[in-house]
């Protein structure tokens, strides 16, 4: 089976979620190309075209930002595959879906384990069944969840092929790009999470929290309680409609522990829970509990760790 990679990069590198599909491409396909549209400078081709295990890197060196043409990129050459695979992150979750519909054929969406070339298990129901699924038709397209699978390393020398772009005639337009302007680590890559909840009570509040993900070089999340109330933008959301994260230390503050939000932080290596509620689910997946108000032990804990840190 020959498997095609969309990649996901910015101006800097190519996104750990790619290399995690690369993994699950890796278990199901003896022969990948990873295909890079958009602004491609020199050194995400030369990042790319290092990744373990992928035989060819396609340049599609365009303006493309919108699923449409990027799409069209990779229908040009569906000929050549009988897989697809991307991130299951917002651009792929982007892409992938019109991919499918144009190639008419179900996609698989968020896999966590390839178990053979036909046969893929997918968490439903925030994650409390495991779905597997038999696909038989002739050619897949699958998002795959980063956090399942380890990042392919680099050691490689797959070729670089440039590939002619034809301008593709999409009736959709990209106009500009807000994204935050912010030195810490995206949420989805980050080795730290501080997350808050509705106990926060305010926007100004969440600033307990902003302090103490500074202070642990962390990236902040928050539960779809504190987004709905206009704590934190909604790109802050962990969860089941969220964002999937499994860093090294997850920190939930003033956080319950529903089922939505588990879906999108159970799998961290190492959970700490503050909450003023002893009996609050949350203690139920945590691996280091404190009982007690947010608001006395939060600005202790960054102050600890802010002396402990100006000592080293
Ligand atoms: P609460 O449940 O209100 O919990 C607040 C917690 O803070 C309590 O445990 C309380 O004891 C504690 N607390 C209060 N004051 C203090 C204090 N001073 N100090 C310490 N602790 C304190 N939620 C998500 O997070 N992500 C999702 O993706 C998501 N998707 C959803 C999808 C669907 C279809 C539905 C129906 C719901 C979804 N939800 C999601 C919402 C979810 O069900 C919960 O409502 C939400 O996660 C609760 O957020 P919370 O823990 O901040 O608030």
């Amino acid at each position: 089976m020959k498997t095609l990679v969309l990649a996901e990069f910015d101006t800097h590198s190519i996104k750990p979620a790619t290399l995690s599909t690369i993994t699950a491409a890796q278990q199901l396909s003896s022969s990948i190309d990873v295909v890079l549209v958009g602004e491609c400078a020199d050194n995400i081709v030369e990042q790319a075209k290092q990744i373990v295990g992928i035989d060819r890197v396609l340049v599609a060196n365009s303006d493309f930002k919108t699923a449409e043409p990027v799409c069209e990129v990779m229908l040009n050459m569906r000929d050549e595959y009988s897989c697809f695979m991307a991130p299951a992150t917002t651009y792929g979750k982007n892409i992938m879906p019109r991919l499918a519909a144009r190639l008419d054929v179900m996609q698989l969406s968020d896999i966590i384990k390839v178990v053979d070339e036909q046969t893929f298990v997918r968490p439903i129901y925030a994650g409390n069944i495991m779905a597997t699924y038999r696909c038989q038709q002739p050619q897949k397209v699958i998002t795959v969840r980063p956090t399942a699978f380890a990042a392919a390393t680099a050691g490689g020398n797959a070729s670089v092929e440039m590939m002619d772009i034809a301008e593709a005639a999409v009736s959709s337009k990209f106009v500009k790009l807000e994204a935050p302007d912010s030195a810490r680590p995206e949420l989805g890559d980050a080795e730290v999470v501080v997350s808050g909840g509705r106990a926060l009570q305010s926007k100004e509040n969440f600033k307990l929290i902003e302090e103490l993900a500074d202070t642990l070089n962390a990236a902040i999340g928050a539960t779809r309680a504190a987004v709905d109330a206009g704590y934190v933008p909604n790109d802050y959301q962990v969860g089941q409609t969220g964002k999937v994260v499994a860093p090294k230390l997850y920190i939930a503050v003033g956080i319950s522990g529903a089922i939505q939000h588990l879906a999108g932080m159970k799998d961290s290596q190492v959970i700490v829970a503050i909450n003023k509620d002893a009996d609050a689910p949350i203690f139920q997946v945590s691996d280091y509990g404190l009982v007690g108000d947010l608001f006395e032990i939060v600005p202790e804990l960054t102050k600890k760790l802010q002396q402990r840190r100006a000592a080293a």
